[in-house]
């Protein structure tokens, strides 16, 4: 299952930030999805739910945001976000929105990011 290594991965990272940063707590994680990271958000929220038991994210704020998919088109040079047709998210279908074109080059969409943690530490 793709959902469970990224959002072990995403945990691995929250975790070895907080460390570093000596934090007894994580108060907040926002990750950027993108449209076409092939990952069905509801699922990834699922999994890192799960994941978080007894760990120091436990009670964080987990926040996912939909990032748009950046193109270029091939046929009119459009440059921009992409019109996408994402019933199955496994299998998006991105189009140009100016002429409909399916030949066009992904700039950006395809990522998981960690985007921002909000730790606590101890206040000594
Ligand atoms: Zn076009």
């Amino acid at each position: 299952m793709h959902e469970l290594s990224m959002a072990q991965g995403i945990i691995n990272a929250v975790l070895e930030t907080a460390e570093t940063n000596n934090a007894t707590e994580v108060n907040e994680v926002t990750i950027e999805i993108g449209r076409l990271a092939m990952i069905n958000p509801e699922q990834l929220e699922f999994i890192l739910g799960v994941l978080i038991e007894n760990t120091i994210i436990e009670d964080a704020e987990i926040k996912i945001e939909n990032i748009p998919v950046e193109i270029e088109c091939d046929d009119c040079e459009f440059h921009g976000n992409a019109v996408i047709d994402d019933k199955d998210h496994y299998a998006p279908m991105v189009k140009c929105p100016e002429c409909g074109s399916y030949k066009i080059e992904i700039l950006n969409g395809k990522d998981i990011i960690v985007k921002n943690i909000v730790i606590e530490k101890p206040d000594d």
